[in-house]
């Protein structure tokens, strides 16, 4: 058959002792595949969010992975934190996002889906436009898009980012502060910019096995988030007890390997069709 060459390819196939290509191959390789028009070499991983309430899905996450000739994937913590220490992360974004749009706009299903942005994008010009087009050349329905972005993202230019987020808004998408609680940030955040949904991060839903500390809380961002009309997504749900604790404390969403890891896209349509019988 034909073999499709993608950019950069050639690249990656030189593992240094840990395994993985070095960063400056990764670095080659990035900007091979993303300036100009190579096919892209990036998949999408899909992982499925769940109302926490009733079990049913509720939306899914793109998660990019980076496949390479003989070698285990790369994922994005061998490579995301190159594309943003060099500025290429704005283009690897504006194709998950595209990649992503066209996608769930050809599913048999309304889902909606969520796509990572890191804060790079919110400082360009022409970020609204470029969400603009992907929804427009995708056909996607903006209610059914979500943009995560992490409290870095908050703390350069608040103002500038705040008015970046009203103007996504008005597009009729979501937008979402993901890690919570991982980082420095403060229950103020969720007060002082208009988030439509809050991602507890992982390592509170671990820490949720030793201790009532903990419980406390998750159990707090889960009250303020009801009271500010903000959904909470619990992610990193691992074990029946995490799920458990957070159904009895309200979590709107949840999300983990207990429920489903991320997956190519035709398992994730899978779960689309009604169950046989
Ligand atoms: P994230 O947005 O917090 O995504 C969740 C990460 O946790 C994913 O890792 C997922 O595979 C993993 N995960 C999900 N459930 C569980 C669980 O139950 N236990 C454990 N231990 N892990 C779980 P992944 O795919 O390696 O992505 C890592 C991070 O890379 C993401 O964290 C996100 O910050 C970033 N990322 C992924 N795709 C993109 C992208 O397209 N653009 C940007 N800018 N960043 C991305
Ligand atoms: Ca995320
Ligand atoms: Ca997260
Ligand atoms: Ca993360």
């Amino acid at each position: 058959g034909r073999t499709l060459r993608l950019a950069g390819a050639h690249l990656l196939g030189r593992d240094t002792a840990k395994g993985l290509p070095g960063r400056q191959d990764i670095e080659a390789a990035l900007r091979a595949s993303l300036t100009g028009d190579a096919p892209k070499p990036f998949v999408l991983a899909w992982q499925p969010i769940f109302h926490s309430n009733d079990g049913t899905l509720m939306a899914a996450e793109a998660l990019v992975r980076w496949p390479r000739p003989r070698r285990a994937p790369l994922v994005p913590d061998d490579f995301i934190p190159v594309a943003e220490a060099t500025g290429l992360i704005t283009h690897l974004d504006r194709w998950v996002l595209r990649t992503a749009c066209a996608a769930a706009a050809s599913w048999d299903s309304d889902l909606p889906i969520s796509i990572n942005m890191s804060a790079a994008n919110f400082y360009l010009t022409d970020l609204l436009p470029i969400v603009m087009s992907a929804l427009a050349e995708s056909g996607l329905s903006p209610d059914r898009l979500e943009i995560e972005v992490t409290e870095t993202v908050l703390l350069q230019d608040p103002d500038g980012v705040r008015q970046q987020i009203d103007r996504l808004r008005g597009l009729g998408l979501r937008i979402a502060l993901d890690d919570f609680g991982g980082g420095h940030g403060t229950l103020g955040y969720l007060n002082a910019f208009p988030f439509d949904t809050v991602k507890i991060d992982r390592a509170f839903i671990r820490q949720l096995d030793s201790g009532e500390r903990a419980e406390a809380v998750v159990r707090a961002i889960i009250q303020l988030g009801q009271a500010l009309s903000i959904r909470t997504v619990a992610e990193g749900v691992e074990t029946q007890a995490q799920l458990d604790f957070l159904t009895a404390a309200g979590a709107t969403a949840v999300q983990g390997f207990l429920l489903g890891a991320p997956m190519p896209e035709a398992r994730l349509t899978a779960l689309f069709a009604p169950p046989l019988g």
